[in-house]
């Protein structure tokens, strides 16, 4: 009993640690990430972009690709994700939130599932105090409560919550893009850089070594995001965070110990 208690009280400590350890690198995480950005764009263009056919017609969706990944990637680190204490962003308000709809919502058949909606209860969060809205966690590592959290991230150096949510998601689907375009057509350039073809002709800005890197960590970052992505699409279209996966999880299971269905409340597909 002795022994699992030090054991629990270790993870803490370590849990805590953790948490500490990933506040204080935050910063230097979006440093690294704005200069892999970098290079990954000056690699592109300075060694694929002036080989690919038809410049005039392929050069514009690469330079919007690469505008929206710095653009998505900005706000996303800038835009706060929804602090507890914060002041509500409404429709129309700020560049960023679209004005309410004018349209009716006529025609639209909602599911009829015989579902049993709860009102909303709000909660007092038991580290900082506040009282928060359903859905809200606390972020041990920003020391904050945030509406709908979905997760720290130390990428970004904050959580993704209700306001950022949608730039996170978009930053992801533009690496992917983008890092998928730099694995596709950048391949004979990487071959050259490694010295695996007969000409020995670099005439690049941008050094080899430097080159082949990139190119090999393009090819890790596309499929590790492009899981990430789906993963997040796939809560997106359920309705629920990825607290809220992991949680639903387990009333899953619950339920069916006791013989019942789960239903996701969030889900208004
Ligand atoms: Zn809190
Ligand atoms: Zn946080």
């Amino acid at each position: 009993m002795l022994c699992a208690r030090h054991v629990f009280r270790c993870f803490k400590w370590l849990e805590r640690a953790g948490d500490c350890i990933t506040g204080a690198a935050g910063p230097y995480f979006v440093g690294l990430a704005v200069i892999l950005q970098a290079i990954g764009a000056a690699s592109f263009f300075t060694v694929i972009q002036p080989s690919l056919p038809l410049r005039w017609l392929t050069t514009p969706p690469c330079v919007l690709i690469a505008l929206n990944l710095f653009t998505h990637y900005y706000y996303v680190c800038k835009v706060p994700p929804g602090f507890v204490q914060d002041e509500v962003l409404q429709p129309g308000s700020g560049l960023l939130w679209a004005s309410p709809s004018q349209r009716t919502s006529a025609g639209v058949r909602w599911s009829n599932r015989g579902i049993v909606l709860l009102t909303a209860g709000t909660t007092a969060c038991r580290r900082c105090g506040l009282m928060r809205p359903e859905r809200a966690h606390h972020c041990r590592i920003c020391g904050r409560c945030v509406i709908k959290y979905d997760h720290h991230c130390p990428g970004i150096n904050q959580c993704v919550g209700l306001n950022n949510e949608r730039h996170f998601v978009l930053f992801m689907a533009y690496l992917v893009l983008s890092t998928f375009f730099l694995s596709m057509l950048g391949y004979s350039q990487a071959l050259e850089a490694v010295g695996l073809t007969y000409s020995n002709n670099w005439p690049y800005m941008v050094p080899q070594l430097a080159y082949v890197l990139t190119y090999m960590l393009s090819v890790v970052i596309c499929i590790a995001v492009f899981i990430m992505l789906c993963w997040h699409l796939w809560g997106v279209s359920r309705g629920e965070t990825t607290v809220e996966a992991q949680d639903h999880e387990v009333y899953k299971r619950i339920a069916k110990d006791r013989g019942d269905n789960f239903v996701n409340s969030f889900d208004l597909g």
